[in-house]
């Protein structure tokens, strides 16, 4: 079979349907950016969302605002915007917090639904937050909960009758893997356990449907593929049969069924409401709506199909034209069951990566060896994967990784 050329690339660009969301967010000229999996770039709309809220809401209506701009529905009416994404019911999702904190109050709700339960199951691999967050729920809660660790592979054999609570990742931070949510999430509720799945990686670019798998709680970011911005509040699921059940621990007067009675005591809201705890970044809030409406606007049968093809189509180059200087795939091949990133293990990842970002290609570095490139379907083209590994051929034949200028780490890879 020929080599792939630029120019296949070029046609399957023309034939790309969602193409013309390139031209909705503002990326610096000349740059391809494989980082929106970790920092979404700013959709124009978010641009001008942002001077309005600023401007208008904050600085002429001032507390008026918290009415009539309806800051104080933001987590839920944004909330049901995310519930489309992830295959949720209306008043089912939430947005607030971070993914940390979120975690931390679904954890904490579902164990304390599965009191005679000793074990929450993760995977070891998972990113770090998720099982410092768990590990500090289990010091906390003073009610010897064991923290057990498996591989991906042997999720559904550690799924047994003391398992409380199954946390996971849905799409692996460095490898990009998916794990099946159906089956996992099936096999757990067998075992009398509550699923909570992790949708940082998943959300705006790989199919969740959490009804149709029956799945507990959800958390997840929107500063990743929903392009809402640093930091932008993260979103939180509890399936509806849960609602008057589920209680988390930060009691604070948003989550409360009156926040406006000003009781002296806490009182629970019945719906998802309860997992509020207090005032939102609406500043934050309010500008991620552009990049949630972004997503809405895309066909998901296409995002994921452009998803499958752009991160495939980069594993071909690199086998064709980087062979030899020494990457290894550290990804699944098969489109199926891989996310909407890419992992190649290198020694010298970090100083690639350093010097693919002086030629304006941006991806990351995670430790201690692998390069890390986000394929956002709404932004990138196929030519810029062609471009970028072009990019990548030309710093590893002249060796530009080795100059001592790519050696010392920043603090945030
Ligand atoms: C990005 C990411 C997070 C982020 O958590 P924050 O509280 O937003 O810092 C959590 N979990 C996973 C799996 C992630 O990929």
């Amino acid at each position: 079979m020929r080599n792939i050329s630029r120019q296949d690339c070029a046609i399957l660009d023309r034939r790309d349907p969602l193409a013309g969301f390139r031209d909705e967010f503002d990326i610096p000229a000349g740059m391809i950016y494989f980082d929106g999996n970790s920092l979404g770039p700013p959709p124009r709309a978010a641009l001008i969302r942002a001077k309005e809220v600023l401007e208008k809401e904050w600085g002429e209506g001032l507390v008026k605002s918290w009415n009539t701009a309806n800051w104080f529905q933001l987590p839920r009416t944004l909330g049901d915007k995310v519930a489309k994404i992830i295959g949720a019911d209306q008043g089912e999702v939430l947005l607030t917090d971070s993914t940390s904190i979120n975690l931390h109050k679904v954890l904490s709700a579902a164990v304390s639904l599965r009191p005679r339960r000793r074990v929450i199951l993760m995977e070891s691999g998972n990113f770090p937050t998720n099982n410092y967050i768990a590990q500090g729920l289990a010091a906390q809660l003073n009610r010897r909960l064991e923290i057990r660790f498996t591989d991906s592979v042997s999720i559904a054999d550690a799924i047994d009758e003391s398992v409380a609570v199954v946390c996971l990742t849905h799409v692996h931070y460095i490898s990009g893997s998916i794990l099946d949510m159906a089956a996992i999430t099936a096999k757990t509720r067998q075992a009398g356990a509550l699923s909570v799945w992790d949708l940082c990686h998943s959300a705006g670019v790989v199919p969740v449907d959490v009804n149709a798998c029956k799945v507990d709680f959800a958390v997840g970011c929107t500063y990743k593929y929903l392009n809402g911005g640093p930091g932008s509040p993260a979103f939180l699921f509890v399936a509806r049969r849960h609602n008057g059940r589920a209680r988390q621990p930060l009691t604070g007067w948003w989550g409360h069924a009156d926040p406006f009675a000003f009781e002296r005591d806490y009182r629970p809201a019945h719906d998802v409401r309860q997992m509020l705890s207090g005032t939102q970044p609406i500043l934050s809030m309010a500008v991620a709506e552009a990049g949630l409406d972004i997503c809405l606007r895309a066909d998901t049968t296409s995002v994921r199909e452009k998803s499958r093809k752009l991160t495939g189509l980069f594993i071909d180059l690199i086998g064709e034209r980087c062979s030899g200087f020494g990457f290894t795939l550290a990804s699944p091949l098969d489109s199926a069951r891989r996310g909407s990133h890419v992992s190649l293990e290198h020694d010298q990842a970090y100083g690639i990566v350093q010097a693919l970002i002086s030629r304006q290609v941006v991806g990351d570095f995670r430790a201690p060896s692998n390069i890390r490139l986000g394929f956002a379907p709404l932004f990138i083209s196929y030519t810029d994967v062609w471009d970028a590994v072009e990019r990548l051929l030309e710093v590893m034949k002249d060796g530009q990784w080795r100059r001592p200028n790519h050696a010392p780490p920043n603090t945030v890879t």
